[in-house]
C-alpha cells in the first residue's frame, strides 16, 4: 500500500519529538481533513522542502544500489527476470525519491467522521490529497492543505 496511516491509539514516547536533523527547515501548514458525505475537520501538518540535490542524491543512491544488485540477482536461473526486477524495483524507489518534493513529518487532526484523533506515523512523501486511515471507523479521510498559510 505505502499510504501513511492513522490511528486513534496513544502515542509512544517521543512521537512529538522533532526531526531528528535540526537543521533541516519545515513548513508548517493548516489544512482539513475531509471525507465526503462529512463536514471537515481542522487539520495541521508539518513539512520538509527537499531540495533538488537532496532528492537527486536519494534518487541516485536506490538506482546505484540496484545497478550493483541485478548482476547478483542475475546469478539465480532464469537470470533475466530477478535481474530485470531488480533494476525495475530500483526505478521505482529512485523515482519515488525524486518526486518527493515535499516529506510530510507531522500532522494531526480528527476523523470527520468519528472524530477519532488522526496522526501521522511516520514520516511519508506529501501526497495531495495525503490518504489516512481511520482505525475507528475504518474509513480513510484525507488531509487537504492550504498552501498559502505557509509559516516556518
Ligand atoms: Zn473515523
Amino acid at each position: 500500500m505505502g499510504e501513511p496511516s492513522a490511528t486513534p491509539s496513544a502515542a509512544p514516547p517521543g512521537r512529538d519529538a522533532p526531526p531528528r536533523d535540526e537543521r533541516v527547515p519545515t513548513l508548517a501548514l493548516s489544512g482539513s481533513m475531509r471525507l465526503f458525505g462529512h463536514d471537515p475537520t481542522a487539520a495541521e501538518a508539518r513539512l520538509v522542502p527537499r531540495t533538488a540535490r537532496w532528492r537527486w542524491s536519494r534518487a541516485a543512491l536506490r538506482m546505484g544500489i540496484a545497478l550493483v544488485l541485478a548482476p547478483l540477482a542475475a546469478l539465480v536461473p532464469p537470470h533475466a527476470p530477478w535481474a530485470l526486477g531488480v533494476l525495475g524495483v530500483g526505478f521505482v524507489l529512485a523515482r519515488r525519491r525524486w518526486r518527493e518534493r515535499y516529506t510530510l513529518v507531522r500532522a494531526e487532526g480528527r476523523c470527520p467522521r468519528c472524530g477519532a484523533d488522526l496522526r501521522l506515523e511516520r514520516p511519508a512523501p506529501l501526497a495531495s490529497p495525503h490518504a489516512f486511515s481511520c482505525g475507528t471507523c475504518h474509513h480513510e479521510p484525507a488531509l487537504y492543505l492550504d498552501p498559502d498559510e505557509g509559516r516556518d
